[in-house]
């Protein structure tokens, strides 16, 4: 039997693992910079809450979550996402009291049960971020670059970001009837159109499908309440300031039902159809929906693989230092035990100072000629070779796996 991973879910290796990795410190090390604190959660919750908070009528919800029961027929899910986890820790831990203005950041895998393809998987990584407790559009505007620094910091230059309003409970139940009415009248929705009509019609502004039929769209600017539209206006006129480049996107809505006021979606060109970087927004009404203090909450998720493939696009990935790989060889098998010594000190102290070496062997039971190749084949830069007679002096040999040239040196001065 040949295993492969499940359809949808991949393994990060190499060069991948180590973008992952400079991605992930990256995020973390500008997070601490705008008082960001870490939360990690379960990867499964109990399956309600991520229907109760990311409603019924949306794709996760409908067909993409992993539902299970366990053992004693409790109903869980893998986290699709990570805003409904982490609204959950802040009202459980009671921080919607003790710590209201609470600002924090997660990463980890989420699980959507999606037709695969480049960018789209069933497993992948997400890092975001939620700002609590602040109505101010300053929240909103220090969300959205934020991610825009997190990119940049991967070489991402070149992205779109799209900004909108979804409004409020008071101006958004106008929008949404007039917006049925409109849709009504159009003919030959797709089936998904049709659907939403009846559930969830801001969606249907996003259609891929039959957006080309929707002329003179009604938009929620048109709509805004007097408090909605300064909120939006001033959020704006924050992230100019700052010099961001944005496009006010009328068609921008997102696949979650808890958004309030702004949303933003960041695209790169570099991608093919999966081109959202990252998306976020306000949601002001999510902690008390789940049974929290009222506290407002503007954040951002940004996908990983996706800003990896963006940044491998831009020529990131070729700045990614690699540690310098030394390889430790004996000429004679009863070396051993003094190489094997001299290997973990290496490893423990760096060579001449330098700590970003990676150290391999030495290994027993091999002619020299077959450690050098192995150290050739792992891309060594030196090999030091352990053989009696030099060692005899208190010197071993370093040589140098690219010219091939060898010089006998005491082992004090390496
Ligand atoms: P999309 O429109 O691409 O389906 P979404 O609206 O479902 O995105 P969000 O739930 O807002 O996305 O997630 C934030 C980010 O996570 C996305 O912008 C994207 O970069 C990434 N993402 C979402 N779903 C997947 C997936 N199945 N595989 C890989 N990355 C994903
Ligand atoms: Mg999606």
């Amino acid at each position: 039997m040949n295993y492969k991973a499940p359809r949808g879910t991949h393994d990060i290796f190499g060069i991948n693992a180590l973008g992952l990795n400079v991605l992930e410190q990256k995020a973390r090390q500008i997070f601490i910079k705008h008082g960001f604190e870490e939360v990690r959660t379960p990867i499964f919750e109990d399956a309600s809450l991520f229907t109760r908070s990311i409603g019924e009528a949306t794709d996760i919800v409908e067909k993409e979550m992993y539902i299970f029961e366990d053992r004693k027929g409790r109903k869980l899910a893998l986290r699709p996402e990570g805003t409904a986890s982490l609204v959950r820790a802040y009202i459980e831990h009671r921080l919607d009291i003790s710590f209201p203005s609470g600002k924090f950041f997660y990463s980890g895998e989420m699980f959507r049960y999606e037709r695969p393809q480049a960018g789209r998987y069933r497993q992948f990584y997400q890092i975001g971020a939620e700002f609590y407790g602040s109505l101010s559009p300053s929240a909103d505007a220090e969300i959205i670059m934020l991610v825009c620094d997190v990119l940049s910091s991967m070489g991402i230059e070149k992205v779109n970001v799209h900004v909108n309003s979804l409004g409020c409970q008071k101006c958004r139940p106008l929008f949404r009837e007039t917006l049925v009415k409109y849709f009504t009248s159009i003919d030959d929705l797709c089936q998904d159109c049709l659907r939403r009509l009846q559930t969830n019609p801001l969606r249907l502004l996003d259609c891929k499908i039959d957006s080309d039929k929707f002329i003179n769209v009604p938009k929620m600017n048109d709509f805004l309440c007097d408090d909605c539209k300064e909120h939006f206006n001033l959020v704006q006129n924050l992230i100019r300031s700052v010099n961001c480049t944005y496009i006010v996107d009328p068609k921008l809505v997102r696949g979650l039902d808890y958004y309030t006021r702004t949303v933003f979606e960041i695209r790169s060109n570099a991608l093919g159809a999966q081109d959202a970087l990252a998306a976020g927004g306000r949601y002001d009404n999510l902690v008390k929906e789940l049974g929290g203090q009222d506290t407002p909450v503007v954040g951002f998720a940004l996908g990983s693989e996706r800003v990896l493939m963006a940044a491998q696009h831009s020529g990131f990935f070729s700045t990614l230092n690699k540690n310098e790989k030394v390889f430790i060889a004996i000429a004679d098998q009863d070396l051993i035990s003094e190489a094997f010594a001299f290997s973990i000190k290496l490893i423990r102290n760096g060579l001449k100072g330098n700590n970003d070496i990676s150290v391999f062997g030495p290994v027993d039971n091999k002619s020299l000629t077959a450690q050098l190749r192995f150290a050739d084949k792992i891309g060594a830069s030196k090999t030091i070779i352990f053989a009696k007679a030099e060692l005899g002096e208190g010197k071993v040999l370093v040589k140098n796996m690219i010219d091939k040239t060898q010089n006998a040196v005491f082992i004090g001065q390496l």
